[in-house]
């Protein structure tokens, strides 16, 4: 396992020697987002809710935001993304966030909610709790604050934000003073466009890179060396196909990166509701569409296959066109990188599959 630097916060780290430079040979590309260690964090998990349940899901969660938003002023969608963004670090910390199956993804440690100092660290006394400084609140009227309570651990929440205000701004600060991590801050803002820009939950569908119909081929390429830029290793999957054959966004996401990187050439990163960073490499250049901080859907164009990357901006023609594709998993702190292959499969089986029913 290993520990990937941050994307978003802080750039691409650089690891370059005139040695590497002149190492560098045309054959295949080894590329993508720039790390220097030698192993690889490894998951075919695909978080996205499918069951047939999932409706009902949609619709406890929608109504508890509903119900909330009326009482504080919050707009649902800052509500659901608050919930969204605590769901993820739970997959990623499932033993730090222990808790019974309920609605809300939210968690609120027992020192935090009860007051640190609280001999009684499961104490639902709202008075007591304030007494210890304990920030849980009884949201529901039934008398006790209770940490495992949909509505108390929502109205928690949003009774600490409600009072910096509602613009974007003010907001934000609200976050930043409840979870003291600028990370949580972006996400949940990235999150919250979404579901305001969709007016829905249910925002998981993927969609293949390329199109399905195009003519591209890719095989399972994941932790492999790589001949350019120091010792890494390939982060991700490479698909071969022709120059200008359309990219496209595989979830419905944010898009946080987008820009020359020496390795990855034209290069856009999108951020989904999992918490998944999709990376897409060496384009030949951007859907004029497509700016910092939009939101993408399944299947939108986001550039073309090219071969750009391993140099200055502009540098193009150093290996064979394809697109380099990977994914990478924030885990509140870090983030690290998954093998895309088997999704890739999966995505491309579905959308076939479901081009056989539309034309039979
Ligand atoms: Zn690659």
């Amino acid at each position: 396992m290993r520990i990937f630097q941050p994307l978003s916060a802080s750039g691409i780290m650089i690891r370059c020697t005139a040695a590497a430079l002149a190492a560098l040979t045309a054959a295949c590309c080894m590329c993508g987002p720039v790390s220097a260690s030698a192993s690889v964090a490894t998951s075919t998990a695909d978080d996205t809710v499918k069951t047939t349940d999932a409706k009902a899901i949609f619709e406890d969660r929608k109504s508890l935001y509903d119900e909330i938003s009326t009482v504080t002023q919050i707009p649902w969608y800052r509500l659901a993304a608050i919930d969204q963004y605590e769901r993820t670090l739970t997959r990623v910390h499932p033993k730090d966030r222990k808790h019974p199956d309920r609605t809300l993804g939210i968690f609120i440690p027992s020192t935090r909610w009860a007051g640190a100092l609280n001999p009684n660290q499961e104490d639902v006394n709202p008075t007591s709790i304030s007494v210890f400084s304990g920030i849980g609140l009884d949201g529901d009227g039934d008398g006790k604050a209770d940490r495992n309570n949909d509505t108390d651990l929502l109205y928690t929440v949003a009774a600490r934000l409600s009072p910096y205000g509602h613009a974007a701004d003010d907001f934000s600060i609200g976050l930043w003073s409840y979870y003291q991590n600028t990370r949580a801050v972006q996400r949940v803002m990235q999150y919250a466009k979404l579901y305001e820009t969709f007016g829905k939950l249910d925002l998981f569908d993927h969609a293949f890179p390329l199109p399905v119909k195009s003519n591209y081929s890719y095989r399972s390429t994941f932790g492999m060396g790589r001949n350019w830029g120091g010792r890494r290793v390939h982060e991700g999957t490479d698909l071969f196909a022709n120059y200008g054959v359309p990219v496209r966004s595989t979830c419905y996401g944010v898009v946080e990166i987008k820009g020359w990187n020496k390795y990855g050439g034209w290069r856009i990163g999108i951020r989904d509701l999992n918490n998944h960073y999709h990376y897409y490499a060496h384009l030949q250049g951007f859907d004029k569409g497509i700016s910092l901080g939009d939101v993408v859907t399944p299947g939108q164009t986001l550039g073309w296959v090219g071969s750009s990357g391993y140099g200055k901006p502009g540098t193009q023609g150093k290996f064979p066109p394809h697109l380099h594709y990977g994914i990478y998993r924030d885990t509140g702190l870090n983030e690290w990188a998954f093998d895309p292959y088997p999704l890739l499969k999966h995505w491309e089986m579905e959308e076939k599959r479901s081009k056989k029913k539309t034309r039979s």
